[in-house]
């Protein structure tokens, strides 16, 4: 169990904190594109994919340019190595366990064979996960194995509203799989969905309470260009949450936050030139800086309402 606080006292459990008592020092996420697809995007689900999403699939699509995985290794650690800090690697675009086993496979081969790797995060569905693909992740031999799952919401409804194509029982199997492998299980929770009041993240926070997650991630929605949502937004079917009440929502999240569960991100980063609404999520540092300002307010400290 990591430490709860580092020198600098946060009211929740960073993701630097963490890292350090794995790893005795400093860790950088290396983001890694690997080429992966989505059922949601390929036809196999559907072609339009998550209503929030765009083509892009947060991806850089550096492997489709001819950047493999060692070449953008080589071009992205330097940095970090220059400062003696661990190197995980991160493969956060589409669903990168989607496809056979064999896929997966080559592609934790591969990983794991970068120099000096000392950790794989892999952000994938969890529909694109199965007792087998679970093993092998598990096999990887890497001080820390981590997948990030999109949950986004408890809510079957806002589930099948978003276009998701899968439900909260699929994402909780996949937990309870990981974790009995030991891999770390980082949820990602989004705020402001359509047809969702903000109280739903709290409503998320609780399903993920009882599950055997390591860490989340909070997200406010973005109103992407070239999305569903942006469409929807545009005829006057969608409006995002106000600031306000996003930072209300994330400081009560995190006060009913199981205590244990690593607290890696507080709000959504958009790709310069793809945000349509709400534009006040362009301003990350105002962001951060209202809710920690509501968190000493309110003396929030993470699990100080949290319920078992
Ligand atoms: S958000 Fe992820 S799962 Fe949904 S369509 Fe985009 S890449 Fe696929």
């Amino acid at each position: 169990m990591p430490p709860r606080h580092n020198a600098m006292d946060p009211r929740y459990l960073t993701l630097a904190t963490a890292f350090r008592a794995l790893f005795g020092r400093r860790a950088k996420k290396i983001p890694l594109d690997a080429g992966s697809s989505c059922p949601n995007r390929d036809g196999t689900l559907s072609r339009g994919g998550c209503l929030f999403c765009n083509t892009v699939g947060s991806g850089t699509g550096l492997y489709h340019t001819g950047f493999g995985l060692r070449a953008q290794w080589d071009r992205l650690t330097p940095p970090a190595r220059r400062r003696g800090e661990a190197l995980v690697a991160y493969l956060q675009s589409f669903s990168n366990t989607y496809g056979p086993a064999a896929r997966l496979a080559a592609l934790v081969a591969e990983l794991a064979a970068l120099p000096e790797v000392a950790g794989i995060r892999l952000g994938t569905r969890s529909d694109c996960l199965d007792a087998e693909k679970i093993a092998l992740f598990a096999a990887a031999p890497v001080a820390h194995r981590q997948l990030e799952l999109g949950l986004q919401s408890a809510s079957d409804a806002t589930l099948a509203r978003c276009n998701r194509g899968h439900d909260a029982a699929c994402f909780a199997r996949a937990a309870h799989l990981a974790a009995a492998a030991g891999i770390g299980v980082t949820a990602h929770l989004m705020a402001g969905l359509p047809g969702e009041e903000a109280s739903g993240l709290l409503a998320s926070v609780a399903f993920i309470n009882a599950l055997p997650i390591t860490g989340v991630k909070f997200h406010n929605t973005l109103v992407v260009a070239g999305s569903g949502l942006a469409a929807l937004y545009a005829s006057g079917g969608y409006a995002p949450l106000a600031r306000e009440a996003y930072v209300a929502a994330v400081a009560e999240a995190i006060a009913r936050l199981r205590p244990d569960i690593v607290v890696e991100r507080i709000n959504a980063d958009p790709v310069p030139g793809e945000l349509v609404a709400p534009a006040w999520a362009a301003d990350k540092r105002g962001l951060l800086a209202d809710i920690a300002a509501r968190l000493d307010a309110l003396d929030i400290r993470q699990g100080c309402r949290f319920r078992p």
